[in-house]
């Protein structure tokens, strides 16, 4: 393992190439440079895009899924994005299509449409803007529209619109989009692990069906909302034991930034996520420069490219 590590690092500076690495990765990849590890940076999807428009070298790594290496690719399309396996994907991000987006838009003409940033790059080239879960809030309602399509993820739109109903009339059309790992917290399973651990608060994801949200907050405390609302709150709650409602290495970077508190969860990996190793990311990085690359690469037709920016440029306009 030690190795590995002192591989990726000296192909990196070889390369000129610096990695980016998702909340949901593996702890292994969740581990910065400065600390012994690979990444240069670890963040959600928005701090992702963020970094990605600041990054000076001239090739990514991204150990994340594909929707958010396109992502990085947009964000940067003079620089080369590499994503160390291409069939990592998202539950989210395959159930709709950029002309599922056009029928919508037909059915509901002057609709405003949002995406959630987990879609791919020509889905959100269909779209007035995208949104992370960060800023999905913040997004909605700065529409002067009372109706707004948002899409893909169902359980998420109808979270949100719980939070829009108390504080505006805007209604969301929604898509039935799901991720195949939060939609695993059901209500019953919340309220087992509650019964077990009684003086947890609870970390539930937006992504959580609505009965998991009511089965949570019953009689007890926490935080509905992004990853990043989540690593807040755990910082600001006086609280001891959290349950945590998400991808199941966000339990490892919490233990990291919380080493005194405890996380407890059942643990439901991403298998999209979990594609991503240090070993494909040392192949990665092995074929920039080589044949090889082609396997690796993120590569948007440049028209795709071109639709997907102002969505894009417009949700990090929300940070
Ligand atoms: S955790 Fe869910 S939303 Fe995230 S990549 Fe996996 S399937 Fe997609």
């Amino acid at each position: 393992m030690k190795n590995i590590f002192s591989e990726i690092r000296k192909l990196k500076k070889e390369k000129g190439a610096l990695i980016l690495a998702h909340y949901y990765m593996s702890p292994e990849l969740q581990l910065l440079e400065k600390d012994g590890g690979i990444a240069d940076f670890i963040g959600d999807s928005l701090g992702l895009s963020i970094e990605a428009t600041r990054v000076k070298a001239e090739n990514i790594v991204f150990c994340g899924v594909k929707f958010m290496a396109e992502t990085a690719k947009v964000l940067n399309k003079a620089k080369h994005v590499f994503i160390p396996d291409k069939e990592a994907g998202c539950s989210l991000a395959s159930s709709i299509t950029a002309q599922d987006v056009r029928e919508l838009k037909k059915k509901y003409p002057g609709v405003p449409v949002i995406a959630y940033v987990n879609t791919y790059a020509e889905t959100k080239g269909e779209c007035d803007i995208c949104c992370t879960s960060r800023n999905a809030l913040k997004i909605a309602k700065s529409f002067n529209s009372n109706e707004l399509i948002f899409i893909p993820d169902v359980y998420m739109g109808q979270n949100l619109q719980g939070v829009l109903e108390a504080e505006t009339n805007k209604r969301l059309i929604l898509w039935n989009g799901k991720c195949e790992v939060h939609e695993q917290f059901t209500g019953s399973s919340m309220n087992s692990i509650k019964a077990s651990y009684p003086e947890a608060e609870v970390l539930l994801h937006w992504e959580v069906p609505r009965e998991t949200v009511a089965a949570a907050f019953q009689k007890t405390k926490g935080v509905l909302g992004s990853t990043n609302d989540i690593l807040k709150y755990v910082g600001e709650s006086d609280a001891k034991q959290f349950i945590l409602a998400s991808e199941c290495d966000l339990g490892a970077t919490l233990k990291n930034l919380y080493p005194a508190k405890e996380f407890i969860t059942p643990c439901i990996k991403c298998q999209h996520m979990k594609k991503i190793s240090l070993t494909n990311t040392l192949q990665a990085l092995k074929s920039i420069g080589t044949s090889n690359a082609v396997k690796y690469e993120i590569d948007l037709p440049e028209d795709v490219i071109e639709r997907a920016y102002l969505p894009i440029k417009r949700m990090m306009d929300f940070v």
